[in-house]
């Protein structure tokens, strides 16, 4: 059985014990990133209907990624993006969204910064050069493939045996339409050319609003009042005249902006829930981490924005596009990476090496932090620093396919204030596609904690998170 503690108690709580393991263990003898099945009858019995196919993930257990996508953690800086996107003697060039200055943890971050790579790759090499890119996401085949116009000789070297790293569609007959497993949001849609590349592949996307609907576990619709933003907001501007950077948490304790009242209104909800429910459902989901280990300084307090697009169509044609007639190494992981004057070197698996002249890392933050990869000899310091620095949080989702709606409401964002359940999150994929499936996400140590338990029990998690959602009973005539 899943249990859940109140948020109110992460408030005050010390940063936990359970997210610093998960940043620096070492590699498990390889769990799978995302797992499908046809449920099982659920341990709990939850009143919310089992639905005909499930599909969940445990990125923070990937061995590949180690979480979901980089954070302003305490302490860390913007700098250190720039810092780990510097090139080291012009052999090493680093890509991915942990180097993004303007969006990092997005696609289009990640995207950006392997052109940014590209460019810089250009720029030191003669033509014709050897290039080796490690991994296959978005930002490695963004830098192949612009390396691979420009003439360079390119091979990219992936530890999985597919493409797409954090970009993972399921375009499965089983489902209704493509299921996103990573990332499925445009954000700051129209400010790249994100969206014009999507559109020149013909990938589907719609608009997607922050239209809410919000329920107590009592399932009443209740409007969502400004305490929460405005407690967050008044802790971040304390914490603004502090001299050295917080946490959120202790901005939020030490400038008494958490001292909201425990009362409940008639709808049964306090205060301090609707602070509770800021942190859940915009800043724990934002960075994947708990406001313990979340930046005053640089933290990001929007969740999405009225210019966010989802995407229907399939975020992976994004990479299969960029791989066409790109030299791919799959089911490569690189265990050694060394450098100098004359070239680089990588050490692969499987013991094989390979040469090239220059080398693009576009390695996950998560997957730096666990020093599974030897760099030889060690990055500078300002390298290194950066790496340990930054913060990687998690972000799981579960998708469900129900024979039909359960639920009464047209509303294509659902958020729960007041209760227990993991998943704060749900995403109705009726008034985008006409069909009963949800998508509900689990952020921070609520998503450490059930990655670790089986499909089983996050299904019961998930569905004891609906509950508020249950359509009510007809009434008797
Ligand atoms: C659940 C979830 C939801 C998200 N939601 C959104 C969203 O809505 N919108 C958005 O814009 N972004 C979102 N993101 C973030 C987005 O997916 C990432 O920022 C982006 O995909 C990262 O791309 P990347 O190329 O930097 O890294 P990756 O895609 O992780 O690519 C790195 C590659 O390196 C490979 N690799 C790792 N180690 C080795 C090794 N030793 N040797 C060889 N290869 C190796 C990996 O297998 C991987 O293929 C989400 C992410 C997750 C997980």
């Amino acid at each position: 059985m899943v249990t859940a503690m109140k948020r109110r108690t992460f408030l005050i709580g010390s940063v936990s014990g359970l997210s610093v393991l998960a940043l620096t263990a070492c590699v498990p003898p390889s769990p799978t990133p995302s797992s499908t099945l046809t449920p099982k009858p659920s341990p709990t019995a939850s009143l919310v209907p089992k639905p005909a196919m499930m599909r969940r993930t445990s990125w923070s257990a990937d061995p590949f990624a180690r979480g979901s996508f980089s954070f302003p953690a305490v302490g860390a800086t913007p700098e250190q993006r720039d810092a780990l996107s510097k090139p080291v003697q012009d052999r090493l060039f680093f890509a991915g969204e942990a180097t993004s200055p303007d969006f990092p943890g997005t696609v289009q971050g990640a995207r950006e910064s392997g052109l940014r790579a590209a460019r810089e790759v250009g720029a030191a090499a003669t033509a014709g050069e050897r290039i080796a890119v490690i991994g296959a996401g978005i930002a490695g085949l963004s830098a192949a493939r612009a390396l691979q116009d420009a003439g360079f000789d390119v091979v990219v070297v992936e530890a999985r045996d597919r493409i797409g790293g954090r970009i993972n569609t399921v375009s499965d007959k089983k489902w209704p339409f493509p299921i996103e497993l990573g990332p499925s949001f445009v954000r700051h849609s129209g400010q790249t050319s994100l969206d014009e590349e999507l559109i020149r592949l013909g990938v589907a996307t719609a608009p997607f609003g922050r239209t809410v609907e919000t329920r107590t576990p009592a399932g009443l619709v209740v409007p969502v009042p400004d305490i929460g933003p405005q407690a967050v907001a008044a802790a971040l501007a304390w914490a603004v005249d502090q001299p050295a950077d917080v946490s959120i948490a202790r901005a939020l304790a030490d400038s008494g902006a958490s001292k909201l009242s425990t009362t409940d209104a008639d709808t049964g909800i306090s205060d301090t829930d609707w602070l509770d429910h800021e942190i859940a459902a915009v800043l724990d989901l934002n960075a994947g981490a708990s406001v313990d280990l979340q930046s005053a300084w640089y933290t990001s307090t929007v969740l999405g924005a009225d210019d966010d697009r989802i995407v229907l169509g399939g975020f992976s044609t994004l990479v299969t596009d960029a791989a066409a007639g790109i030299d791919l190494l799959d089911s490569s992981v690189v265990t050694r990476l060394a450098y100098s004057d004359e070239g680089v070197s990588l050490r692969l698996g499987n013991g094989e090496s390979l040469g090239a002249d220059r080398v693009v890392v576009t390695i996950p933050l998560g997957v730096l932090k666990t020093k599974v990869m030897e760099f030889a000899p060690p990055l500078p310091f300002a390298h290194r620093g950066a790496i340990a620095a930054l913060g990687v949080g998690t972000l799981d989702k579960i998708w469900l396919q129900f024979d039909q709606p359960f639920w009464d409401t047209e509303a294509p964002l659902w958020t729960t204030v007041g209760g227990d359940g993991d998943f704060k999150v749900w995403i109705n994929m009726v008034p985008l596609t006409g069909e009963p499936v949800l998508m509900g996400l689990v952020a921070a140590e609520s998503a450490l904690r059930l990655a670790e338990v089986d499909d089983d029990e996050f299904l019961a998690a998930a569905l004891a998170s609906l509950e508020p959602f249950l359509a009510p009973a007809p009434t008797p005539k």
